[in-house]
């Protein structure tokens, strides 16, 4: 199919790309690596009437280590995530999840900027957000704000961005990097994930003090579990977690999988992450 008719804008700038945001407000679509708008294009998922591009405005494709967290530019790839140095240091859990992604040819192009935007509920990039106490900066005309991951993501391709904003970066926390852990059921290498579930936690005195899991293919968008992460807390034992996730959520079916056998893959998933997040943790004690 060929997509419907629409007005291309090349900014040189990303001033230049917020005054058309700006002035075209939600009749303008921001292309970034094309993977999912391309494709909804060329099926007429969607029509809009402005296309801005993002490929010539210089400055957003960085990874910038700040002493808590790093911030990675909306257009960064999925493929530099997967091989920069610094993200292997500060957030090996999200240099993991980005190998998960499509294929290289995909990974080659897509940003982690359009993957939140898109806020596809199966994606790897929101569900990685939350786990890592992420959040999204957003800049229009008029100013800037930043979201964090609960607020951000709504619903089903839906989030807190308005039409004339702009995702500009991402930012994840790096307290997390020697415990965590990550796992994911997708039914053939390449397919979008069934179940994925991501653990991270940090230690309080005498035990973990902090734990975050997140879930993506249980509800509409990515969510926490904090009966879970209470758990992960108060027992440390990665099959109790497990259990806890699988009974917090009723997945609704479809042809991925039966809600029962959603529940079982968020059991298998949560069990290997907390499983492998309190290994890193045991392996970095004094003792381990
Ligand atoms: C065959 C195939 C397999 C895939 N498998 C996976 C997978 O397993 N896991 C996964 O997570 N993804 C998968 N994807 C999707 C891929 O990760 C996309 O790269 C991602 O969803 C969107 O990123 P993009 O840069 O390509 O954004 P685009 O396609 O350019 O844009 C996506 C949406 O985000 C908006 N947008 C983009 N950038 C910005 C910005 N800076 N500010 C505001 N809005 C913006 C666009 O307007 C559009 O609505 C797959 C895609 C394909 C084609």
């Amino acid at each position: 199919m060929k997509p419907p008719k629409f007005r291309y804008h090349a900014p040189s700038s990303q001033a230049e790309a917020l005054d058309l945001l700006n002035a075209y407000g939600d009749e303008a679509v921001v292309l970034s690596g094309g993977q999912s708008l391309i494709p909804m294009l060329n099926l007429r998922l969607a029509r809009p009437a402005e296309v801005i591009d993002l490929g010539s405005v210089g400055g957003m494709d960085l990874i910038v280590t700040e002493p808590d967290a790093v911030s990675v530019g909306a257009r960064v790839t999925h493929r530099q995530m997967e091989a920069d140095p610094d993200i292997a240091r500060h957030l090996p859990m999200a240099r993991d999840a980005a190998g998960f992604i499509g294929f290289r040819a995909i990974r080659n192009r897509g940003t982690v900027g359009g993957s939140v935007a898109h806020a596809d509920p199966s994606a790897e990039w929101p569900v990685v957000l939350l786990a890592l106490d992420g959040s999204v900066d957003l800049r229009s005309k008029s100013g800037a704000r930043c979201l964090g991951g609960d607020d951000f993501f709504q619903t089903v391709f839906t989030t807190g961005r308005q039409a004339d904003e702009l995702v500009v970066s991402v930012r994840f926390a790096s307290r997390f990097a020697d415990n965590w852990g990550f796992s994911e059921f997708q039914r053939r290498t390449g397919d979008f994930a069934v179940v994925v579930a991501a653990v991270a936690c940090a230690a309080g005195s005498g035990g973990i003090g902090e734990a975050r899991v997140a879930l993506a293919g249980v509800a509409d968008r990515p969510v926490r579990c904090p009966e879970a992460e209470e758990a992960l807390i108060a027992t440390e034992d990665p099959q109790a977690v497990a259990e806890v996730a699988r009974d917090a959520f009723d997945p609704v079916g479809d042809s991925h999988g039966s809600t029962a056998h959603r529940k079982q893959l968020v059991y298998a998933q949560v069990l290997r992450a907390a499983g492998e997040a309190l290994a890193r943790r045991d392996k970095g004690r004094p003792d381990g």
